[in-house]
């Protein structure tokens, strides 16, 4: 076999590859991400997250690990531990609560957040093959392989999502990708493009999901489409695809995370805190 058609080493003992997907940016894929991640690990799934969105990577500041480092070993990167279920009790089952959750992000080799990634495609792309490759999920222990590795990608489709189709295209299984939108038609209409993308390269598309559908009250919880809503059901009903629900605007996430300036944070406490105080409910 070609060496080239392999799969990447360090995908080899990930259960589930899911790609998270949207035609702009803004739209709250890496919420998407975060809280997905975070409800995976909730249930029990050994999580691993993987940002390339190099436009901007943000799940760093999200997930509260802005001044944590990647190390290199000599198997590769060592992403970022976000949550270490070692010193938890296991439950009537033998099992452990909660999964482990762990990131790798360009974010955590700029340096500062305030520097951009201004690289021509062919560096994107060569970053991109080398984090699909290279990274080293939970610490290499075949014993506890990672059952999510979750892949924000950047907005559109450019170079960077085909690299990764490419570099993907090998590894097996891949699951899909989750697409996210606003309400908006304008962004929905981005979407198809997206959509098309997937199909293109072979990836199923698992489900559509619309953020910022409506905001709920937090006196009288009436629900109020600051946006037009529906776009995202439309969409997914017209190219029969599943709709996997709306995410309501809320406040109290944005807080969460705009209030943790250059403070060092405890990814326990973090996690707990983003997933029971704010997690994004769907409607
Ligand atoms: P993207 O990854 O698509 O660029 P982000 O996830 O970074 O978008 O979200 C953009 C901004 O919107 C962030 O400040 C985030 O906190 C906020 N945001 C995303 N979804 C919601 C929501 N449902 N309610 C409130 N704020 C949200």
């Amino acid at each position: 076999m070609d060496p080239a058609q392999e799969a990447p080493k360090s995908l080899s003992s990930v259960r589930h590859i899911i790609l998270i997907l949207s035609g702009k940016g803004g739209v709250g894929k890496s919420s998407v991400t975060t809280q997905t991640a975070l409800s995976l690990v909730n249930e029990g799934y050994n999580v691993g997250v993987l940002d390339i969105d190099l436009t901007g990577p943000s799940l760093p500041r999200m997930f509260g690990v802005e001044t944590k480092q990647v190390h290199q070993s000599s198997a590769g990167w060592v992403p970022v531990s976000i949550y270490n279920n070692s010193a938890d009790p296991v439950n009537e089952n033998g099992k452990k609560t909660r999964g482990n959750l762990s990131l790798m992000s360009l974010g955590f080799l700029l340096g500062n957040r305030n520097n951009s990634v201004v690289w021509r495609g062919p560096k994107k792309t060569a970053m991109i093959r080398q984090f699909l490759k290279d990274v080293v999920w939970n610490g290499g222990d075949s014993n506890t392989p990672l059952d999510y590795l979750l892949i924000d990608t950047p907005p559109g489709t450019s170079d960077e999502h085909i690299a990764i189709a490419e570099e993907l295209r090998y590894a097996q299984p891949i699951d899909g990708a989750i697409i996210v939108t606003t309400p908006q038609q304008v962004a929905t209409a981005d979407v198809r493009k997206e959509i098309n993308f997937c199909r293109k390269v072979n990836f199923d598309v698992l489900g559509v999901v619309e953020n910022m559908s409506g905001f709920i009250c937090p006196h009288c919880a009436e629900c109020t489409n600051i946006f037009s809503s529906g776009g995202g059901k439309q969409l997914s009903e017209q190219l029969d695809l599943t709709f996997l629900g709306n995410i309501p605007i809320d406040p109290t996430f944005v807080e969460m995370i705009e209030n943790q300036d250059n403070e060092e944070h405890d990814g326990k406490k973090k996690l707990i805190d983003l997933y029971d105080t704010c997690e994004l409910k769907p409607i």
